[in-house]
């Protein structure tokens, strides 16, 4: 199957969300690594984003509360290439008003192939892996084979 390549810059568009019972431990995780991600550009769902301003002492790009639609905002900004990394610490145990939204926007994670963390250890993982501070080359297939299915030869 014919491929394409995304570049992620060294710089990478970072959306980061978590559920209520999981906010703690993304803060957490944040503080932690504040030097790292202050290195790239933040965007979060309005709870997360509003915490994560606090805690980062600085501005990030801020969509609405995910349960109105702030997971959908992010999964779109994906599938436009404009994010590119997922910290989604989604809550295992409870469900969710808007749990249709959070399959999509694991859905568009995995359907443009871009890192993605749902828990603390994997966030560790990814964060240090050298390929933050580099370019990387995320490889798709490619879609246009899929866009053009129905056009008739
Ligand atoms: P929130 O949304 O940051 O507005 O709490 C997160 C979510 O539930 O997806």
């Amino acid at each position: 199957m014919k491929r394409k390549e995304i570049i992620i810059g060294q710089k990478k568009n970072i959306a980061l969300v978590a559920h209520d019972n999981k906010k703690e431990n993304l803060l957490e995780w944040v503080r932690f690594n504040k030097n790292t991600l202050q290195k790239h550009k933040l965007f979060a769902t309005g709870t997360t984003g509003k915490l994560l301003e606090d805690e980062l002492d600085s501005k990030i790009t801020i969509f609405e509360s995910g349960p109105l639609g702030g997971d959908q905002q992010v999964g779109s900004r994906i599938s436009e290439g404009k994010i590119d990394f997922l910290i989604f610490f989604w809550d295992p145990l409870e469900s969710q008003s808007h749990d249709p939204d959070v399959k999509a926007l694991l859905r568009m994670a995995v359907v443009w192939n871009i890192p993605t963390a749902c828990n603390r250890a994997s966030a560790d993982f990814l964060i240090s892996s050298p390929l933050m501070s580099q370019k990387y080359s995320r490889s798709l297939p490619n879609y246009n084979d899929y866009r053009q299915r129905l056009k008739k030869s």
